[in-house]
């Protein structure tokens, strides 16, 4: 059976900045890849005579064709103004309600403990990710809601991680990468100097298993009578 993924983002580009490789990868092995794009993006741009309406527009025409290339399923966009994403109560109960409704075996967010990482958006995304795994779980949660069936997700993979203890060989997936990142004009993701620390740090996590390009997880995996509601 083809594993279902959730992938939690703050911005659009993050999944394909972070793990693009690992994503293009299942994708082709069969599995059903969703992404929840927290934010607008708008205020991704160093250039203050921007429009952020039109940043916005553009911003998701370019996350569209990354879906395409990448051969994920969906996105749903939140619509969180860009910079302001914050683990309300109110966001946890979205993302729960969409994990009853995906019912993912795999969410894939960002390490909200990793250190050093100064984007509170990024920070703000991995606490209200797993903070929601609980409450989707938790049939008391939101009960009268309409995707009150509750489910647990038994498997985490936090990306942007400085704790690495899954490594996903993606040598046959970094050109992918690569082009999904170049799909996001906008951004400067797609520069030359950006690109060479992307296959820098894949090539150093590579090296750690032994491969030419990897891309490093914290892997949660909640095994047991703890891991599905019942
Ligand atoms: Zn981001």
């Amino acid at each position: 059976m083809s594993p279902k993924i959730l992938v939690v983002e703050a911005h659009p580009d993050d999944a394909e900045w972070y793990c693009g490789g690992t994503l293009a990868k299942l994708a082709r092995e069969g599995a059903e890849i969703t992404f929840v794009i927290c934010t607008r993006g708008e205020k991704g741009s160093y250039d203050p005579l921007t429009d952020p309406d039109e940043l916005e527009r553009a911003r998701v025409r370019e996350q569209e064709a990354a879906r395409q290339l990448l051969g994920v399923r969906e996105i749903v966009y939140l619509g969180v103004p860009d910079g302001e994403l914050q683990p309300t109560l109110e966001l946890r109960k979205r993302l729960a309600l969409l994990y009853r409704k995906y019912q993912p075996d795999i969410l894939l967010t960002f390490d909200p403990w990793k250190r050093d990482e100064l984007h509170p958006d990024h920070r703000a995304c991995g606490v209200v990710a797993l903070d929601a795994r609980i409450a989707a779980k938790m049939p008391l949660y939101y009960a009268r809601a309409e995707n009150s069936n509750a489910w647990a997700t038994p498997e985490l993979w936090l990306f942007n991680t400085d704790a690495p203890n899954h490594f996903v060989d993606v040598t046959d997936f970094i050109e992918t990468r690569v082009a999904a990142l170049k799909l996001h004009a906008s951004q400067s993701v797609g520069d030359v100097q950006n690109i060479a620390h992307v296959l820098a740090t894949a090539r150093a996590d590579g090296e750690k298993i032994g491969v030419e390009y990897a891309e490093a997880f914290h892997r949660i995996l909640i095994e047991g009578s703890i891991a599905r509601a019942r």
